[in-house]
């Protein structure tokens, strides 16, 4: 039997591997290593919702896999594949991630199981507000306690349902707006938390490619533009990762993969375009520009520099690993390659920015909104006219400096503008963000770099957050 006809291990079998590896490199004290690998708790509930007059029943999950910082954080994700393997191994990535991107938080995940396309807006409503109401009044939707985000199938839609029966339910609670993260604008949200994921992404890869070392480890050289780049997934982060990618960076979309198969174009698709055939038509079959490839599996497989899996688990595995040709895979999806894919790729040179990081994006502006629901005010209320006119005393200055002296000085067009203006909330938002996805990184590649028998960057990647829980577990006492 050769290494490719080895049975792939589960998605949760799969992260607890991941984790061996690097807990192999560690040495814990006897149990503490067992401790932090298992999930706390996972809650299954089924409930009934009476729909089109009849009563329908409906499973849901929430794993809280670590609370080694409360409020455990992490998404909820309406599919039919939810089950409670993957809602514990999702719990498991979350608890990581957290710690990698150092959010103040355990991790935990939910899920129903439940098509969202099989029905209409009201009845999606009912359904959200009853699993709310499940989960709330065992504490598993709370402040201070569990807070829950978008995920797969869900969206700001559902997380102010999610906050509005939160809010039925505890009338007196002042923070009661902090029970979720992902919620509109409007209704207690965050600028920039629906595009965090896939900015995420853009900032992990412009630090990566910040360093010459880790570029020609995967065998590339120079920057971010003119990079072929392969998409799976055009939901909310693989759109918008694709679109900052090439619109701001330069990089090529020379392949688009959704559910009914692949659209290629060597000269670059234009991925809003794309992005609205699909909205409008429910897939890729017909875009009237590139090449339609009906096996969107075997696209995986297309020629280029950075290959993004964002769409679900378990798509790059020892069946594909081998014909994979990417020489970078970024996971902007949670598990997409599997443990046995891992070391397939390892072997053989590819680079992969693993899923704990390079994901991070979202939790990490979740974490602003909770931070601003706490605190009652918008990022930058108080500093902006502030800074700015601060900023207007320096202009003014040189100005009279130049004039009185004579000195003939004149600030580029356009300086005065940019230079003047205070930071509103999404700028704020982003520069935070960037600077997380920056600081995790160099964090996860110096002990790439400078521990001995780190292979990749996922182990380095779990090393430091492992090492971030023991922290906070010896800090309690444990
Ligand atoms: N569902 C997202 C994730 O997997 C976001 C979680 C959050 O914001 O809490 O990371």
């Amino acid at each position: 039997m050769t290494r490719h006809d080895l049975p792939e291990p589960s998605f949760r079998d799969s992260v607890d591997l991941m984790f061996n590896r690097a807990s192999a490199l560690l040495d814990l004290p006897p149990g503490l290593e067992e401790k932090i690998r298992v999930c706390n708790s996972t809650y299954t509930v089924r409930f009934g919702v009476r729909l089109r007059g009849q009563i329908t029943t409906f499973t849901g999950y929430r794993s809280v896999h670590s609370e080694h910082m409360e409020p455990a954080k992490g998404g909820i994700r309406y599919s039919l594949g939810v089950n409670q393997d993957e809602v514990e191994a999702l719990a498991a990535l979350m608890t990581y991630k957290c710690a990698l991107v150092e959010t103040p938080f355990g991790g935990a995940k939910g899920g129903l199981c439940i098509d969202p396309r099989q029905y209409e807006e009201h009845e999606l409503e009912l359904i959200t507000r009853r699993f709310t109401y499940e989960l709330a009044k065992r504490d598993l939707i709370n402040p201070a306690q569990n807070v829950p985000a978008p995920d797969m199938g869900t969206s700001e839609r559902e997380m102010a349902w999610m906050a509005d029966q939160y809010k039925r339910m505890n009338t007196t609670d002042i923070n009661a707006s902090a029970c979720v993260t992902g919620k509109p604008v409007h209704a207690g949200g965050i600028a920039g938390r629906v595009e965090a994921t896939g900015r995420g992404v853009q900032y992990a890869l412009q630090e990566f490619f910040r360093y010459p070392e880790d570029v020609a480890k995967a065998g590339l050289t120079g920057t971010l533009d003119g990079k072929r780049v392969v998409v799976q997934g055009l939901g909310n982060v693989g759109y918008h990762a694709a679109k900052f990618l090439s619109l701001e960076d330069g990089a090529r979309v020379t392949c688009i993969i959704e559910h009914d198969g692949a659209v290629s174009s060597e000269a670059g698709l234009d991925v809003e375009a794309v992005k609205s055939w699909i909205a409008a038509h429910g897939g890729l079959t017909g875009y009237p520009s590139g090449t339609f490839h009906p096996d969107g599996r075997r696209a995986l497989e297309t020629d280029c520099d950075i290959l993004i899996p964002a769409a679900m688990e378990g798509v790059i595995t020892r069946e594909n690993a081998a014909r994979i040709k990417a020489a970078l895979i970024i996971e902007a999806a949670n598990g997409p390659v599997t443990a046995g894919a891992d070391e397939i790729l390892r072997d053989k040179g590819t680079v992969i920015i693993p899923d704990l990081y390079a994901n991070a994006g979202g939790v990490t502006v979740s974490y602003f909104e909770w931070v601003k629901n706490l605190s009652h005010i918008r990022f930058g209320r108080m500093q902006r006219r502030q800074e700015e006119s601060r900023h207007q005393l320096i202009v003014n200055e040189l100005e009279r400096l130049s004039r009185d002296k004579e000195l003939g000085w004149t600030l580029s067009p356009g300086f005065k503008e940019r230079y003047l203006r205070g930071a509103d909330e999404l700028e704020l938002v982003r520069s935070g963000l960037d600077d997380t996805m920056r600081s995790a990184y160099q964090a996860m590649r110096a002990v790439w770099h400078g521990r001995k028998g780190v292979p990749d960057l996922r182990v380095a990647a779990y090393i430091v957050a492992i090492e971030r829980v023991v922290s906070s577990y010896r800090a309690k006492g444990l």
